[in-house]
């Protein structure tokens, strides 16, 4: 057998999953592929000032009257559609902190999910999930 076939997890950074083919004759990895699907961090947020600061007035980063179904990232263009397990499909409308959320040239996989009060924004708190990039 000249191959091993395996799933390799960086720990450093969120999860990112790579499928690697490796040569056992030279000891070398010949292939890999990195899967999509990953482990984000999902965090929760409503329209109230506690959540947004001076950006409370329920319109999003994209202009939009915000409503359930839409997610803040901030390097994902708006309309982006995402899966995030557990929880169905949503899209990008919004953005969030840099602090927390990054930049376009830092893409943190952390994603905020809009709920209609901050008393369910709080009880979803923060949790880690599959999420696809549609
Ligand atoms: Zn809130």
């Amino acid at each position: 057998m000249n191959f091993i076939l395996g799933i390799l997890l960086t720990l450093s950074g969120i999860n990112s999953t790579y499928i690697v083919k490796w040569n056992l004759k030279d000891n070398k990895i010949t292939s890999s592929i990195t899967v999509k699907t990953s482990i984000w961090k999902v965090t929760s947020y409503c329209q109230c000032p506690k959540c947004c600061g001076k950006f409370s007035d329920g319109i999003t980063a994209s202009g939009k009257k915000v409503k359930v179904g839409m997610v803040a990232n901030n390097w994902l263009p708006f309309g982006t559609k995402v899966f995030i397990k557990g929880l169905g499909e949503f899209t990008v409308e919004d953005r969030g902190n840099k602090k927390y959320f990054g930049t376009k040239e830092e893409k943190r996989k952390t994603i905020d999910v809009y709920f209609n009060s901050h008393k369910e924004a709080k009880e979803f708190g923060v949790k880690f999930l599959k999420v696809k990039v549609l």
